[in-house]
């Protein structure tokens, strides 16, 4: 098939059927379930998935890339939208589990992720392939380097898990970097808190990560500070759990608007 790439749409299609198995693997689907797919290309795992699952449904928003599947797979329901656009609730099965699945355009990773955290209720669990970069920082524990306000929030709205990497050589084109497959379990229980309250903390923190707490969190908090709290600690030091409390307090003082 030739097809022309465009980078700025982040195309690196896969073409490694040992890969794309893994992918479909770990997906728990079961009968009466629908697997949505984000940005099917022109379809190298969306095959995969039809062998496999009977309630496919794919967003995709090059037009080029919808005429493919369409003649591909004639009766596969295709949203020819930008993702960032979508409305999930329209989307979602109303009956069964629904799984949202993609090898992700790598120039919207941060905001695809936000969107599906954000609609958690809405998911069984995500299966993403994303840079590896991306992905050990949404698993990242608090006091390493790679911690920051995607680990917190992702780790407060799911649980997260590294499933495997994958080389750039199993894409084509490939891209400059090594990849890697995460699945986010959304499991935990609802939150005490507003998300809005929690990103607002965790994002007044870390934008002066090199401050101690009780300077970072000033904006936010001006000199009121919780007791309770460790604000010698720098933002990086403190749990997600941490932040949740912090949160929780927050709401339950109206000490945030
Ligand atoms: N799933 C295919 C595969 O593995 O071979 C293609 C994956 S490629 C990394 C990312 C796909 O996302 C491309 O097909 C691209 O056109 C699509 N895409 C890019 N931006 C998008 C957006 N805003 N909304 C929906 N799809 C998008």
């Amino acid at each position: 098939m030739s097809f022309r790439t465009k980078k700025s749409l982040g195309q690196h299609f896969l073409h490694d059927g040992n890969i794309i198995r893994k992918i479909a693997d770990a997906i728990p689907a079961k009968t009466g379930d629908r697997v949505i797919e984000i940005g099917p290309g022109t379809g190298a795992l969306t095959r995969e998935l039809l062998n496999r699952f009977e309630d496919i449904q794919v967003i995709e928003i090059d037009q080029r890339a919808v005429e493919v599947l369409n003649e591909e797979f004639p009766d596969l329901i295709i949203h020819q939208q930008d993702v960032l656009k979508t409305n999930w609730d329209d989307l979602i099965s109303k009956t069964g589990d629904t799984y949202v699945v993609g090898n992700l355009p790598y120039y919207i990773t941060s905001p695809i992720l936000f969107s599906v955290l954000e609609k958690r209720d809405f998911f069984k669990e995500a299966l993403f392939m994303m840079q590896k970069e991306v992905a050990e920082r949404l698993v990242a524990e608090h006091s390493s380097k790679e911690y920051g306000i995607l680990s917190v929030q992702t780790q407060l709205m799911s649980e997260p898990e590294i499933l495997f990497d994958v080389s750039r050589h199993s894409f084509s084109p490939p891209p400059r970097v090594t990849s890697a497959v995460i699945r986010l379990r959304f499991n935990k229980p609802e939150l005490p808190f507003k998300d809005e309250t929690m990103k607002k903390v965790v994002r007044t923190a870390f934008n002066q990560r090199r401050k101690k707490l009780s300077n970072a969190l000033k904006p936010l908090l001006g000199k009121e500070l919780p007791e309770g709290f460790n604000y010698d600690d720098r933002a990086e030091h403190w749990s997600p759990e941490t932040y949740a409390k912090l949160s929780e307090r927050l709401e339950q003082t109206d000490s945030i608007s």
